[in-house]
């Protein structure tokens, strides 16, 4: 597909700011997260939404099965989110507490709500196709920092700010060749 969309691009003449196979690198493989205890899968990193450094959570917009919403509506008193609602996330799987369901939040972490925050110090995580080497098992020890993830967030802003640039390009193109033809 990118392919196709490329050669779309060259047949009108536009200078392409990121070439397809840098466009690949930067688009990182994506993490599997488990169970710290117990290891069962309970995201990935398709439904990674943000971070949040000060509390320590990663935020995904959906889990697997394993993981069970409490019934029971907790209020925090911590300082990061006083007051804040949430449910707690919890495996099934092993009973280990994962994190929380923030069903209302101060203004400063609207981002986290209706979401899934996972502790990042109660889950580990495994970077499909880093770690396999021939009679070796996966690691499971490179669990990616907060920073990390924030630096992959920020290279996938890079490439849809040129697809965008590449699109705008095209449409202006376009419409100069409808100017031309009428
Ligand atoms: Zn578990």
């Amino acid at each position: 597909m990118l392919g196709t969309f490329s050669e779309g691009i060259q047949e009108h003449g536009i200078t392409e700011s990121v070439s397809n196979n840098e466009i690949i690198s930067l688009v990182p493989n994506p993490f599997v997260f488990q169970c710290k205890n117990c290891r069962v899968i309970v995201g990935d990193s398709f439904q990674w939404v943000t971070n949040n450094e000060k509390l320590n959570l990663i935020t995904l917009q959906a889990l697997t099965e394993i993981v069970e919403v409490s019934a029971i509506l907790m209020i925090s008193k911590s300082l990061e989110d006083p007051g804040s609602a949430f449910y707690v996330l919890s495996c099934k799987s092993c009973k280990t507490v994962l994190g929380r369901k923030y069903i209302t939040t101060l203004c400063k972490l609207d981002s986290l709500r209706g979401l899934y925050s996972l502790d990042a110090s109660s889950i580990e995580s495994y970077q499909l196709g880093t770690s396999l080497q021939d009679g070796e098992r996966p690691s499971l020890e490179n669990l990616p920092t907060l920073s990390s993830l924030h630096l992959q967030q920020l290279k996938m802003e890079q490439v849809i700010l040129s697809f965008n640039e590449r699109i705008t390009d095209l449409e202006e193109d376009l419409a100069m060749l409808e100017d031309l033809a009428f």
